[in-house]
């Protein structure tokens, strides 16, 4: 019989993670998954390491501060996975007042330790920023 430190069951991304940090730190650890790795809901995710932008707006902010850390953590440990990708969020009147979305983008700049990969949020004008050169010329207005 084989004894083992630590039981995890389900390789989804929790699982095969939780799995790798503790073998990491020395412990035995045996892994069970009734079907296949990363079967099930890990494989429609975006993959998206983010840091939960949206759950600023209820309050969250030690939730997001350490989702922020963890992509740090992450983006560390696999470069060769992680890299930045820039989004473009282009503003209309009929959603949150421009003010707020670009408070909302300042805290998330501020609150996680963003490494020197991540670029800060930024106003954007569509209609000078080569950014805009894909979008509708009806929007002028966006955040990066
Ligand atoms: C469309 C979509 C897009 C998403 N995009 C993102 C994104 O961009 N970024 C992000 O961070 N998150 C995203 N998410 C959320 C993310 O995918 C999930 O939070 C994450 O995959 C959950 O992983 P998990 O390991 O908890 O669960 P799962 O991936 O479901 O893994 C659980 C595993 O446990 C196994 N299991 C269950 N019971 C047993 C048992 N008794 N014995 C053995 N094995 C068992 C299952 O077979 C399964 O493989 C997205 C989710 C969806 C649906």
């Amino acid at each position: 019989m084989h004894e083992v430190d630590l039981l995890v069951i389900g390789a989804g991304i929790n699982g095969a993670g939780i799995a790798r940090d503790a073998s990491g730190r020395g412990l035995k650890v045996l892994l069970c998954e009734q079907h296949d790795l990363a079967a099930h809901t890990s494989s429609a995710s975006s993959k998206l390491i983010h840091g939960g932008l949206r759950y600023l707006e209820q309050g969250e902010f030690g939730l997001v501060r350490k989702a922020l850390g963890e992509r740090e953590v992450v983006r560390r440990q696999a470069p060769f996975l992680v890299r930045p990708l820039c989004f473009v969020l282009p503003w209309q009147p009929h959603l949150r007042p421009r003010w707020m979305l670009r408070l909302g983008l300042w805290l998330y700049d501020h609150l996680g330790r963003r490494g020197p990969a991540f670029p800060a949020s930024r106003a954007v004008d569509l209609h000078d920023d080569p950014l805009g050169a894909l979008l509708s010329p009806q929007l002028q207005h966006a955040f990066s």
